[in-house]
């Protein structure tokens, strides 16, 4: 959709409404998931990629640092047996458990190198750790969409929040504010209302 003007009443109703429409759109956008374009130069830069774009990682298993995590698992579970199930500690202890195996199947997947791609023009971005890349991907309908205001802080703001009650969304908001008259930026739903500066 390209620019919209409307002159008229409830200019900001029409504005929130008009945004969620827009969203729609967007989300259809983002819900399009591009085939990869593969070029001989981007598997060359594939194949010889040492490093993660994302993290700036190796592609390389720490293996010290699993067997670290591994006797610590070990350490803990026989500590677990003095405890009460029911006590704090147990849970905590449990807890610290969880945290550790899970370190160790994120330092073991660090090995594989995984193609990532921008879903949108399907281009080569890099050679990626298969968590990174996980991280990255755009979900449709979840991920924030920045709506830019000059001046939200000040006044605009307060413009939106009148009639924000008519978007769709308007069960789900939420606002940052700095003092009580000053609002720093506020969601709605997936939208995303920040200030320019
Ligand atoms: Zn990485």
């Amino acid at each position: 959709m390209g620019p919209f003007l409307y002159r008229g009443n409830n200019a900001t109703q029409e504005f929130v409404q008009k945004l969620d429409q827009e969203l729609i759109e967007i989300n259809n956008v983002l819900a399009i998931k591009r085939e990869r374009k593969v070029t001989e130069e981007d598997k060359k830069k594939f194949a010889e990629a040492d490093t993660c774009w994302i993290c700036k990682g190796k592609f390389a298993i720490d293996t010290e640092e699993i067997e670290r995590l591994e006797s610590k698992i070990v350490s803990l579970n026989e500590k677990l047996e003095k405890f009460n199930k029911k006590s704090a500690e147990y849970s905590g202890i449990k807890t610290t458990i969880e945290k550790a195996t899970k370190a160790i199947a994120s330092e073991k997947a660090k090995a594989n190198k995984v193609w990532n791609h921008c879903h949108i023009t399907g281009k080569f971005r890099g050679s990626a750790h298969r968590d990174c890349n996980f991280k990255l991907q755009i979900e449709p309908w979840k991920i924030p969409i920045p709506v830019v205001f000059h001046n939200f802080r000040s006044y605009d703001s307060h413009l939106v929040c009148e009639s924000v009650g008519h978007s769709v969304n308007a069960h789900q908001i939420k606002v940052i504010a700095e003092t009580f008259e000053r609002y720093k930026s506020m969601k709605v739903g997936q939208l995303k209302y920040i200030d320019s500066q």
